[in-house]
């Protein structure tokens, strides 16, 4: 069930540094939403406190009608992807992809159902015995991908998951990602660097400058309207 997202006055302060300034934002259930910025803009901060890694200095995060601020990140029902797969070496394929049901207790018979599905998806069935060290980086991504979504989280978060791919591969990721978001109609926030990338795969982008959300608009408007300097010349950066 995907579920709506919002950031309500979002604030996060390290110190002296304010690095998430204010932020209002609502996704809609279903839609795919990117965080656009350079680095060090505050895009993994935002997506860490939506995630529960870091609390808020201010401001509330709703999932539905359910505020999560307070609730531990296990317990948020969110399914992460990172850059760095961050597979465990030890397990299998499989014994991976099980993990996030294996500490949320779920039976055995629903857990082999669940996993043959979410490995179904990334198109990785044949691979289930295999160690993450005898895969491809492409197909670690896929693993990972499966783990996120394997316990039918209400919302995806993605890190920069194509950072790591070869430019074949990313290509290919992409569209992969892309599909298996429509299938499953899952909400996602998409963190990247990269324009073309927020171009291609996004229903709306959110462009983040200096720790502050400067437009969030679909991929024509931010195109063809830009609302400052800055806008126009990051995203015009793809060309
Ligand atoms: P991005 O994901 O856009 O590259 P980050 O959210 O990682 O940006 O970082 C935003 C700013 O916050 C940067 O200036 C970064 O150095 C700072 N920052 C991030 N994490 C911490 C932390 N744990 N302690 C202090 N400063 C941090």
């Amino acid at each position: 069930m995907s579920t709506s997202l919002e950031m309500k006055k979002i604030q996060k302060w390290y110190g002296g540094l304010h690095v998430v300034r204010d932020f209002d934002l609502y996704v809609d259930p279903g839609e795919f939403v990117t965080f656009l910025g350079p680095s060090g803009s505050g895009k993994t901060t935002a997506l860490k406190m939506i995630a529960g890694f870091e609390q808020p200095t201010g401001g509330d995060i709703m999932l539905g009608s359910r505020s999560i601020v307070d609730v531990p990140p296990y317990e948020r029902g969110i399914g992460m992807v990172f850059q760095n797969y961050a597979l465990f070496p030890h397990m299998t394929v499989a014994e991976n992809v099980a993990f996030p049901l294996k500490v949320r207790s779920v039976a055995k018979a629903e857990t082999e159902q669940k996993v043959r599905r979410a490995l179904d998806l990334v198109k990785m069935g044949e691979y289930r015995d295999r160690f993450p060290n005898q895969l491809s980086g492409g197909q670690q991504q896929r693993i990972a991908l499966a783990r996120a979504i394997v316990f039918d989280p209400s919302l995806l978060l993605m890190d920069e998951p194509l950072g790591a791919l070869d430019r074949n591969l990313r290509e290919h990721m992409k569209i992969e990602i892309m599909r298996i978001q429509k299938e499953l109609n899952m909400t996602v926030v998409f963190v990247t660097h990269d324009q073309d990338e927020a171009l291609v795969m996004s229903d709306r982008i959110a462009v983040i400058n200096e720790g502050r959300l400067v437009q969030v608009a679909d991929s024509n408007n931010l195109y063809y309207n830009p609302k400052n300097r800055f806008v126009a010349s990051f995203v015009g950066e793809s060309n």
